[in-house]
């Protein structure tokens, strides 16, 4: 262990909150290392946000420290608080994270609880095309354990971990390796209630904005498109929905905010009625479209 350990004043949990926000308020902001403490807590030793209030002047041992000590040494080269502990809650569910598949976004998160609430997906068929850790198949089944749920993925990688997450949320899904902008790839089955993604869309131009923690560490094949064809995805994704959307089904895609008229126009032109929505950070986030009659 190198001196760096040394970095905590005692085994006292007062003393590690103080150290991280210490070391990590400037880079991150204090709520949010509130955030990754209470999560390193419940993580590390089971404590719930209340049993982390009143326990500040308790002691934890010395393997747990070195293990906050770790963690805080993570976070300040920007490694992502669910990589650190391999999860991240996605709609109730526990979703298992690696480099291999993108950290499910709060902003997905709204999508999908935005089609629970209506009755699109309530029976027959759901696909879910791009689906990285399976995060929204899988939300979806659970919450409607009489849908049919097909996910498809062009990473096999990913598909490992999405199957695991089914498999440890209990739930049911076909998962289907494909490529959906290959016009070679087929759609399983033949006609769906919903069909929702989650593609890559941000362009190669916007790189350079963009947060170290997800640079280094989210799957680029998840994220980028060329910058002189940022809609490829849901040209293809549309091409699919026309063909199997059921005459009443849904077609729901989050989306790039910069891209949000283009990508409604693309709909429309292809046939789609389209809505755009607008996520907890105002920005619109997601496109919900029936087929037009
Ligand atoms: N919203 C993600 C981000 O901020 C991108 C997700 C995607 O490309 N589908 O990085």
């Amino acid at each position: 262990m190198n001196t760096r350990n040394l970095h905590f004043r005692s085994n006292r949990v007062r003393d590690i909150l103080a150290l991280f926000h210490e070391e990590l308020d400037g880079q991150c902001g204090r709520e949010e290392v509130n955030v990754f403490l209470e999560m390193l807590f419940e993580d590390f030793l089971g404590w719930n946000r209340v049993q982390l209030l009143t326990s500040k002047e308790n002691t934890i041992d010395q393997s747990d420290l070195l293990r906050f000590h770790w963690a805080l040494e993570d976070l300040k080269s920007h490694r992502p608080i669910q990589h650190i502990i391999g999860h991240t809650d996605f709609c109730g569910c526990r979703i298992k994270v690696s480099p291999d598949v993108l950290v499910p976004r709060p902003e997905t998160e709204e999508m999908v609880q935005w089609v629970m609430e209506g009755d699109q997906q309530r029976e027959g068929r759901v696909l879910d095309l791009c689906t990285g850790s399976g995060c929204v198949a899988i939300a979806l089944k659970k919450g409607c354990p009489e849908a049919e749920v097909t996910a498809v993925d062009i990473s096999e990688k990913a598909l490992a971990i999405a199957r695991r997450n089914a498999e440890s949320n209990g739930v049911e899904v076909r998962f289907v390796q494909g490529d959906v902008i290959d016009e070679a790839f087929h759609v399983p089955l033949s006609s769906y209630r919903l069909i929702i993604s989650n593609p890559p869309y941000v362009m190669e131009r916007e790189r350079a904005a963009m947060q170290p923690n997800v640079l280094d560490y989210d799957p680029a094949l998840a994220l980028f498109v060329p910058d002189d064809d940022p809609l490829r995805f849901y040209k293809a994704i549309a091409a699919i929905a026309q063909r199997h959307l059921t005459k009443d089904g849904l077609l729901v895609v989050e989306i790039n905010e910069a891209l949000a008229d283009e990508t409604s126009a693309l709909l429309a032109e292809r046939g789609f009625q389209p809505a755009i929505h607008v996520d907890f950070r105002g920005k619109p986030r997601w496109i919900s479209a029936f087929l037009s009659l």
